[in-house]
């Protein structure tokens, strides 16, 4: 029986995560749920699973879920704030640590789930991007097993010689191959995406994700960011990595050797795909998703991705190439961007600008420590919020927006 801490429990890959749990319950018990404001989901899910603890960082979440279990989960311990964030993943009897909280808020909790010798199945893709040396470190160091749960890079981990990142260069592989759908703007000309709206960038047309992810995946940021993620986990550089965009979403990566073999992982497009490889890893359980049916997918496309629709990809391989700390100023300063882009306070064209302009102005030396990254990652925001000031979005009911706010 292992113990699990789901943090980000009441998100998209949080949710997943307990669909695959709930069809193995004999082999996993939910130890600790985490999440940030959403008290009405998490009682909820206190209610089903009885966790010894619930932890909400936001301290006034977190009283309200206290009044609200206390009758129905009398047995759950409900923390507050990053301290009991630190103290689940870090406790003794947690044995995997599900880090899917979104964005930078997740870099410390996956940090000390790696540095407590967990098994960390790591969603949170911008712990990885923000501190790519310091987080394989902390694994290396504290012996922890890691195992990605971004369906390429499991995709990946999956068609690597051994099934894990160990194999490299030594082995024989030549290129990774990350798909990508190229999001529900695939299609459209980059003049055409002008006045998209934060609904349209979120309807993905293959995966059921979180808002910040969906939006990445509409400018391909999202991919940048995995081009970024696949260097560290697979010790590899950009130049051996290539994204090709598939619509299906059906091969979820592909690893190439030396002797032009291809090996792909194929599946339904679904988390708990992922999901239950990491868990059980390296044995197979059931995730409760539908069998593939090749017949009825009937072809699979690819292309490559066009550079002036998605300039956010281009500057994923720039950060990639460039080290020190672009990417931690890229994934800040998009995580600003598209925040903003929500808000409805910028424009989804302008996502790529205030990234650009970001890294051009904050991007300096590879941060040393802990500290040093999130001081990059604040002065990036910083900086980033400047960037979106000068470029306010102003609302226009009418069909074309004054001249003034298109820039
Ligand atoms: P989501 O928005 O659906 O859920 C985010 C979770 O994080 C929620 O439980 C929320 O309470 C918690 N959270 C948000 N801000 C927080 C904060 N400041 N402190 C603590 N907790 C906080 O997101 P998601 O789509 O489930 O994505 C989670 C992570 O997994 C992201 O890093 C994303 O890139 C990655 N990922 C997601 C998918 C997917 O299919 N959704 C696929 C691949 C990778
Ligand atoms: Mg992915």
């Amino acid at each position: 029986m292992k113990r699990l801490a789901v943090c980000g429990s009441t998100g998209s890959v949080g949710a997943s995560t307990l669909d695959v749990v709930l069809r193995n319950r004999s082999r996993f018990e939910v130890f600790a749920l985490t999440a940030h404001t959403n008290v009405e989901k998490m009682a909820e899910q206190c209610r089903l699973w009885r966790p010894c603890f619930a932890v909400m960082v936001d301290e006034s979440a977190a009283r309200r879920l206290g009044e609200a279990v206390s009758a129905d989960a009398p047995e759950t311990s409900v923390l507050a704030g990053a301290a009991g964030l630190a103290h689940v993943v870090t406790h003794p009897d947690t044995d995997y640590v599900m880090a899917a909280i979104v964005g930078g808020a997740g870099l410390k909790p996956s940090l000390a789930a790696a540095r407590a010798g967990k098994r960390v199945l790591l969603a949170n893709k911008e712990a990885l991007v923000m501190s790519g040396r310091l987080f394989m470190d902390a694994v290396r160091e504290g012996g922890a097993d890691l195992l990605p749960i971004d369906s390429e890079h499991n995709a990946v981990f999956q068609c690597l010689p051994i099934g894990g990142p160990d194999a490299g260069g030594a082995r024989g592989v030549r290129r990774i191959l990350l798909t990508g759908s190229g999001g529900p703007f695939r299609a459209r000309k980059p003049d055409s995406l002008h006045d998209v709206t934060p609904e349209e960038a979120c309807a993905h047309p293959n995966w059921s994700m979180g808002r910040k992810i969906s939006v990445d995946s509409a400018t391909m940021m999202n991919k940048g960011l995995e081009v970024i993620e696949a260097c560290w986990l697979f010790d590899t550089s950009p130049d051996a990595v290539e994204v090709v965009i598939h619509p299906q979403s059906v091969i979820h990566s592909m690893v190439e050797y030396e002797d032009a073999s291809v090996i792909a992982q194929l599946g339904n497009p679904d988390m708990r795909t992922p999901i239950a490889h990491a868990l059980a890893w390296p044995e197979r359980i059931a995730s409760g998703v539908a069998p593939l049916d090749l017949v009825s997918a009937s072809r699979l496309d690819f292309q490559a991705p066009d550079p002036d629709c998605f300039p956010c990809l281009r500057l994923g391989f720039e950060a990639a190439r460039a080290g020190g700390s672009a990417a931690a100023v890229l994934n800040a300063a998009n995580e600003v961007a598209v925040g903003a882009f929500l808000d409805r306070r910028l424009r989804f064209t302008r996502i790529a600008r205030v990234v650009e302009e970001t890294v051009a102005a904050c991007a300096g030396a590879e941060p040393g420590d802990l500290d040093a990254v999130l001081d990059v990652d604040r002065q990036a925001r910083a900086r980033a919020e400047e960037f979106v000031a000068e470029a306010p979005f102003v609302a226009s009911t009418p069909a074309s927006p004054p001249a003034a706010a298109m820039r």
